[in-house]
């Protein structure tokens, strides 16, 4: 008989924590998981799949445009979101009715913790020592500690910096902002401001750099912001916000240049920093680094050797199958003796802009400070708009090592990119050639069948 209360003590009901909990348990570990606010975490609750719903609703108003192309008429007399008479937009109807599908994931995910035989915990957990936590005044203990808390969105320091928001506030917003100013160049930022141009919003979108997404390929990021400039978003790139004040009803925001734009929200997506105060963990000596991550080995394995910790609070990939990659190698390796790891070359991803990128292995600059490389580029205007009359492009772009003929990275901007990049990632894993690139029957018509026919 264990000495303590539990074989595993999972801190965070998130994409990695409830992972953990489910599979050590059904290891026949003795498992609690501890959650202070919604089963599923930021993926289920304030990130991916609200994010996501809001980019399908976004996407209507070019739908309907482009239908007229195909021979319809859209009925509808009130005024759109975009100002022009058509098709109308309820924003209280999309939030409920997203709400909805939360609460129905929040209630999947209790019975799968439930089912699995770990017991959940509300409430807010600390660790207290190498072996115990306290939760709600209760101290449990437990074989092995495992910290999941994930991250937080991050503000710079700037006057006003009270009166900006963050994606967090942006999904429980009671009317939807007519204009607003969004500041950052990344997914997230790239991402929400597509969603309220899409509904309709004056977006501008301010970002330091003078390209978007820092990491993807060159020709990605350049493509891109044509783009959504394209698409008539106010896309302001080398400018940054020095300071925000309320105006009456609205926000104004100071740009380094001296321009001032109003706006009826400001939203920050500067980057998001582990979660990681006020859980006890640098007083029982886990080490964190410089930003507050949770410092691991490649076993998940913190300083304190019963604690361990994955997902966003180590600030490795901030990604939803990433955390659960790492959690499902941590518990093959606890509870089956397994030596799993996490191979996190490869690792594919989409950004859900408009339109959106798609991208696994090595964008060209990164290929070229190890190889000598071929490129295949192609940029076309999709079949689908032929008819509708969108100017829309859509860019696919391959990196291929001379030497070994092997595809190094696959990129692409243009509807669809994450399901059409998620396939060609397994060719990437299995090592695959351009020559068996080429020797690969299209599909046809599609865009991705271009992957298969770049000469
Ligand atoms: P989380 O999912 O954040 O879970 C941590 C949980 O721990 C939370 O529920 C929190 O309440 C709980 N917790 C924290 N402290 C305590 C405590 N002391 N006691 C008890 N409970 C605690 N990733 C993708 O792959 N694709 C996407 O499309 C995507 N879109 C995103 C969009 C947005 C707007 C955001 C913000 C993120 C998005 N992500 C996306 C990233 C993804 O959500 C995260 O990488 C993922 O959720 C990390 O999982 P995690 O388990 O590490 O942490
Ligand atoms: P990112 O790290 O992706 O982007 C942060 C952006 O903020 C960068 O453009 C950065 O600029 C900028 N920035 C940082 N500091 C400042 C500052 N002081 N002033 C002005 N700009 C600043 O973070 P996000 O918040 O967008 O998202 C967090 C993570 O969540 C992502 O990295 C991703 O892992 C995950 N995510 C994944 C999604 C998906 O899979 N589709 C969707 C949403 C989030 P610079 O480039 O110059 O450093």
């Amino acid at each position: 008989m264990s000495k303590y209360d539990y074989d595993l003590f999972v801190i965070g009901a998130g994409s990695g924590g409830v992972r953990a909990a489910r599979m050590a348990a059904s290891y026949g570990a003795r498992v609690a998981v501890a959650e202070s606010r919604h089963l599923g975490g930021t993926c289920v609750n304030l990130g991916c799949i609200p994010k996501k719903l809001l980019v399908y609703a976004s996407h209507y108003a070019e739908d309907f445009e482009d239908a007229a192309g195909y021979g319809w008429t859209v009925p509808g007399h009130g005024a759109s979101g975009n100002g022009h008479a058509g098709p109308s937009f309820d924003w209280p109807t999309l939030l409920r009715n997203k709400d909805k599908e939360i609460e129905r994931l929040n209630g999947v995910y209790e019975r799968l913790l439930k089912n699995s035989g770990a017991d959940v915990r509300r409430g807010h957990a600390r660790v207290v020592d190498p072996h115990a936590v306290e939760i709600d005044g209760a101290r449990i203990t437990a074989e092995r500690i495992l910290v999941a808390t994930g991250s937080y969105p991050w503000i710079p320091d700037l006057p006003g910096r009270e009166l900006a928001v963050t994606s967090d506030d942006l999904f429980h917003f009671q009317t939807m902002p007519r204009r607003a100013v969004i500041v950052g160049g990344g997914y997230i930022a790239v991402e929400l401001a597509g969603i309220l141009h899409g509904l309709g919003a004056k977006v501008s979108l301010i970002h330091r750099g003078l390209h978007l997404l820092r990491g993807f390929d060159d020709d990605i990021r350049a493509f891109l912001a044509a783009e959504i400039q394209k698409k008539g978003l106010d896309l302001r790139l080398g400018a940054s916000v020095e300071s925000l004040a309320r105006q009456g009803d609205a926000l104004v925001a100071t740009l380094a240049d001296g321009t001032e734009l109003a706006a009826d929200c400001v939203l920050y997506a500067t980057g998001r920093l582990p979660k990681t105060k006020g859980l006890g963990l640098e007083e029982v000596g886990v080490k964190l680094d410089e930003e507050g991550a949770v410092v691991v080995d490649d076993a998940f394995q913190t300083s304190v050797p019963s604690i361990y910790a994955l997902g966003d609070v180590i600030s490795r990939v901030q990604l939803t199958p990433v955390a659960i990659a790492e959690a499902m190698a941590l518990v093959k390796t606890l509870f089956r003796g397994e030596r799993a790891r996490v191979d996190y070359a490869g690792i594919p991803t989409a950004v859900f802009s408009q339109p959106s990128v798609g991208t696994v292995g090595l964008s060209e600059a990164q290929a070229r400070e190890r190889h000598d490389v071929a490129i295949y580029l192609s940029t076309f205007r999709a079949l689908k708009h032929t008819l509708s009359g969108r100017e829309e492009k859509t860019m696919m772009k391959l990196v291929v090592d001379r030497a070994t003929d092997r595809v190094l990275g696959v990129h692409m901007v243009g509807p669809d990119a994450g399901e059409i990049v998620q396939g060609f990632a397994v060719a990437l894993k299995c090592g695959a050639t351009k020559a068996q690139f080429d020797a690969t029957i299209g599909v046809h018509p599609t865009a991705a069948e271009e992957f298969v026919t770049m000469r």
